[in-house]
């Protein structure tokens, strides 16, 4: 063996022990060999190598079948944060996280009415900048939810306007030498959901995003898979078979033009909520409020978004061979009659139970995904933390 492969070896070893403690909390050295088919040298050794880096620390024990307790290997949460950054129409928001995944402090600020990229950047640089001041830890890896499909091609928004608008200096402004991820509000969302105990055990489930439009990612294993094709997940040009509206792009009956919130707040103009940081989910609120107050239009305007996500949801299991759906976006404000009435018409047309499943992460879906990307792209090359 060359010394360039041994070193890859013991790298790619080094990722593979840590992915486990991550994904899966504390194990001992002996349970870790077993696992990953190593020596107990090697894991040791390997052991040795995180905890020096400090990534790894010994904490707690316990029992063995020879009498002496076996010490347990746990993230190390003193020295290294993860960033993520959940860019969307109304605001932005930051969370840092220890390695541990525990939140440590997270910051936030509104965007302006139709932003232009360069009032995105400086208010994502402002924002970086409190949360900074705040925070004693190293951020070794950042990762950044944006509301595009494939956000790598640069940021599409249609109510923004922007049409691959690229983002790249912006966030390496933030990252500075440290490696970051980008990855669209539905693949975050995912990627954190899919985390969740309610998902443990699925092995396919994907993602809705319902905003502006919407837009789907699938986790399978507790991964996303970032390599689909560009217009992979934009569902918001599925046709549902509900053919009476006419969507943006000129067809009748798309997705969108039953899901999007411009669609259910034109059946409801009457109810209406200030400018400024999460107008979206303020609006839902507020029509949800108004359909319990007795407003017909408001809960027509709501059953009709929960006919058009059953509609959509019954499509994408069935296209997909999914286990479970989580939701995220405005719906997530509609309340329960919406959650239970979605849960109906789905079973109604599947013939089982539904697969729509609710975590407790609710809208924090994308922000917490997205640090869990920085975690993992700032972990993805442990050695790199000696040299920095
Ligand atoms: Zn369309």
């Amino acid at each position: 063996m060359t010394a360039q492969r041994a070193t890859d070896l013991r790298r790619q070893n080094l990722v593979r022990v840590l992915d486990v403690i991550l994904r899966e909390g504390a194990h001992s050295r002996a349970a870790l060999a077993e696992r990953l088919g190593l020596s107990r040298a090697a894991l040791t050794a390997i052991v040795g190598d995180l905890i020096t880096l400090g990534v790894l620390r010994e904490g707690g024990s316990e029992p063995s079948q020879g009498g002496r307790p076996l010490t347990l290997l746990v993230a190390d949460p003193d020295r290294y944060a993860a960033l993520g950054v959940d860019v969307r129409i109304d605001r932005i928001q930051l969370l840092a996280v220890g390695l541990d995944g525990a939140e440590l402090t997270r910051a936030s600020s509104s965007v302006p009415a139709h932003p232009t990229p360069r009032e995105i950047t400086e208010s994502l640089g402002d924002t970086f900048a409190t949360l900074r001041s705040s925070l004693d830890h190293e951020l070794l890896g950042y990762g950044f939810a944006m509301p595009a499909r494939r956000a790598d091609l640069g940021i599409t928004h249609e109510i923004w306007g922007w049409e691959r608008v690229p983002m790249g200096d912006a966030f390496r402004r933030i990252a500075g030498e440290s490696p970051y991820g980008v990855l669209d509000l539905a693949e975050a969302s995912c990627l954190a959901n899919s985390r969740q105990p309610q998902l443990s055990g699925m092995s396919r489930m994907a993602h809705l995003q319902i905003g502006a439009g919407a837009t789907m990612a699938l986790a399978v294993e507790g991964r996303i898979d970032l390599d689909l094709p560009p217009r992979w997940g934009d569902v918001g040009h599925i046709p549902l078979g509900l053919n009476d509206r006419r969507c943006s792009c000129g067809r009748d009956g798309c997705s969108n033009a039953y899901l999007s919130i411009e669609a259910l707040s034109s059946r409801v103009p009457h109810v209406s909520v200030e400018e400024g940081p999460n107008r979206i989910s303020r609006l839902a609120m507020a029509i949800e409020r108004a359909a319990r107050a007795g407003d017909v239009d408001a809960r027509h305007g709501i059953e009709e978004v929960a006919l058009a996500t059953s509609r959509l949801v019954v499509v994408l299991v069935e296209l997909n061979g999914l286990q479970a759906v989580t939701i995220g976006g405005y719906p997530l404000f509609l309340g329960e009659d919406y959650s239970r009435l979605v849960d109906q018409l789905v079973e109604a047309r599947l013939g089982y139970p539904s697969p729509v499943r609710h975590t407790g992460l609710g809208d924090d879906a994308a922000l917490i995904g997205a640090s869990l990307v920085g975690r993992e792209i700032g972990l993805s090359d442990p050695y790199r933390l000696r040299r920095g």
